[in-house]
């Protein structure tokens, strides 16, 4: 079986001859971009090269880039254990050209990796476009021997990339591959595209163009290319699966988590493994990068991805901290990778730990709460807000997380209660700490602090200009 390392290597190796400099990966929490909760894409630590603010002594480079998507524009936290293909940390493989080759090497390199390296079966891939970018159809055609019927033309800002307001953009082209019948899904385009017999493996942009602020966009001088790939996904392929979790090393993590909780990886706790699978990788890759938990930004997504999966454990009946457990085993599959796995290893550990061992003294009682208040409600009410904003302020429930609670039940939280509930509690404290002359309640502050740097980091979510593909 082919593993996620040999397809790793297998992809820089082929860009390597192709001239390509192999560039590691860069950090998880991106160094040149302030903006950028976390590395998204590939192209984040290569954003100045683009726009020509740097240049480096390569025009041409390959990464298997960490990516975290748990927030900002592209989040799939609420993806993860539901849909055959998405994660909230993955690696993307990616190549990249300032200014060099552009469309014609770049679908060329594509289609001989995938079909002559990799020896997928053309007979099932297909592609979109941008409904304008007539070029590409026309390469694809030459290329990939594809008919009309097999290039998508989309118009929908999908298959038009933009680095932010302003700056590079253009068209980009996706690559497909049909999972057949017996799957749910249609083809990209479609009404049913959300399904998974249509799995996107690939997104190759062409940045050509150029945004300005007026509105205005103009031909770019130094056209460019950005590339990603999901490497679990393509691993899916290649290992005759069609799941992501099906992967050897997802699998390993999924199994891992069925051990510790003596339960069935398959049976009824399916979702919560394939859960606590990911998030264990999410966690760990983060912690190892020095961020820990906290009540706001990027610490605040560190807690909420671990209290999540902390739920999950708990539904599975793990009588004791679980996530801390299965560190041991994403070492084994990961550490040869990612040393700073196995280097962080205690660190990981010791956080994992004592945030369940915290969080799991409300966490009964919040679910508990919880399930008396759903009973007391007619069966197709939402949540009050107030609910989840007291399982928020007494229990450590991010809403996320009882919105996934819910999720199980077929019950929504009224977000909008949620809202006011949280921005009355503001104005109650704020109150309190006018009210309390010069000198001040310490908890005050904090409490204050807490709950403002929460909502700062909701702001910060909706406002950062994101590189991404
Ligand atoms: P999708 O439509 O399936 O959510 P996307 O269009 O958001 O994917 P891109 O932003 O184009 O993805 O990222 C480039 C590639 O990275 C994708 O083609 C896919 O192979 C991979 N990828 C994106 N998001 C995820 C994820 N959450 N988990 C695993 N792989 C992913
Ligand atoms: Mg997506
Ligand atoms: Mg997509
Ligand atoms: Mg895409």
């Amino acid at each position: 079986m082919t593993s996620l390392a040999d397809i790793r290597s297998t992809f820089l190796n082929y860009y390597g001859r192709q001239d390509h400099e192999v560039v590691a990966s860069s950090p998880l929490v991106p160094r040149n971009d302030p903006t950028l909760m976390f590395t998204n894409s590939g192209m984040v630590q290569f954003k100045n090269l683009f726009t020509g603010l740097e240049n480096r002594d390569y025009q041409r480079a390959t990464s298997a880039q960490k990516c975290v998507r748990a927030g900002g524009k592209h989040n799939d936290l609420d993806n993860v254990g539901y849909t055959a293909r998405h994660h909230t940390f993955f690696e993307m493989l990616g190549n990249f050209s300032f200014g060099d080759y552009f469309k014609d090497d770049a679908i060329a390199f594509a289609w001989e990796l995938l079909t002559r390296d990799f020896g997928l079966n053309k007979d099932k891939l297909l592609v979109t476009v941008y409904h304008t970018d007539d070029e590409a159809a026309e390469i694809w055609k030459k290329v990939g021997g594809f008919g009309d019927d097999r290039i998508i033309r989309i118009p929908t800002d999908d298959n038009f990339w933009r680095m932010g307001p302003t700056g590079p953009c253009g068209p980009c082209t996706e690559i497909f591959y049909d999972h057949g019948d017996h799957i749910w899904g249609g083809p990209p385009g479609s009404a049913e595209e959300d399904g998974d017999r249509f799995i996107e493996i690939w997104n190759l942009v062409f940045m050509q163009n150029e945004q300005f602020e007026d509105g205005t966009m103009r031909p770019l001088d130094m056209q460019s290319i950005d590339t990603g790939m999901g490497l679990e996904r393509i691993g899916a392929l290649l290992q005759g699966k069609h799941d992501n979790y099906d992967t050897d090393l997802m699998r390993a993590l999924i199994e891992a988590s069925a051990h510790a909780t003596s339960s069935d990886p398959d049976g009824p706790g399916k979702v919560h493994h394939r859960v606590i699978a990911d998030h264990l990788r999410a966690t760990s890759f983060l912690i190892a990068e020095g961020v820990l938990p906290s009540n706001e930004g990027r610490g605040y997504v560190l807690r909420r991805i671990m209290r999540r999966a902390m739920r999950h454990a708990h539904q599975l009946g793990a009588a004791d901290p679980l996530m801390h457990r299965l560190v041991p085993a994403l070492v084994q599959e990961m550490g040869a990778a990612y040393p700073e796995l196995g280097q962080g290893k205690a660190l990981i550990e010791e956080t994992l730990k004592n945030e369940e061992v915290r969080f799991r003294q409300t966490l009964d009682r919040g679910l508990k709460l919880l399930d008396d208040e759903l009973a007391q409600l007619p069966d197709d009410a939402d949540l009050p807000g107030e609910t989840a904003f007291k399982l928020y302020d007494t229990y450590g429930f991010p809403l996320d997380l009882t919105q996934d609670a819910l999720r199980e039940k077929g019950r929504v939280v009224n977000t909008d209660g949620f809202d006011s509930a949280m921005a009355a509690q503001k104005a109650k404290a704020r109150a309190a700490w006018s009210g309390s002359g010069e000198q001040a309640d310490a908890s005050v502050w904090f409490d204050i602090a807490d709950k403002s740097g929460t909502t700062d980091f909701l702001g910060y979510e909706t406002l950062n200009a994101e590189g991404q593909i």
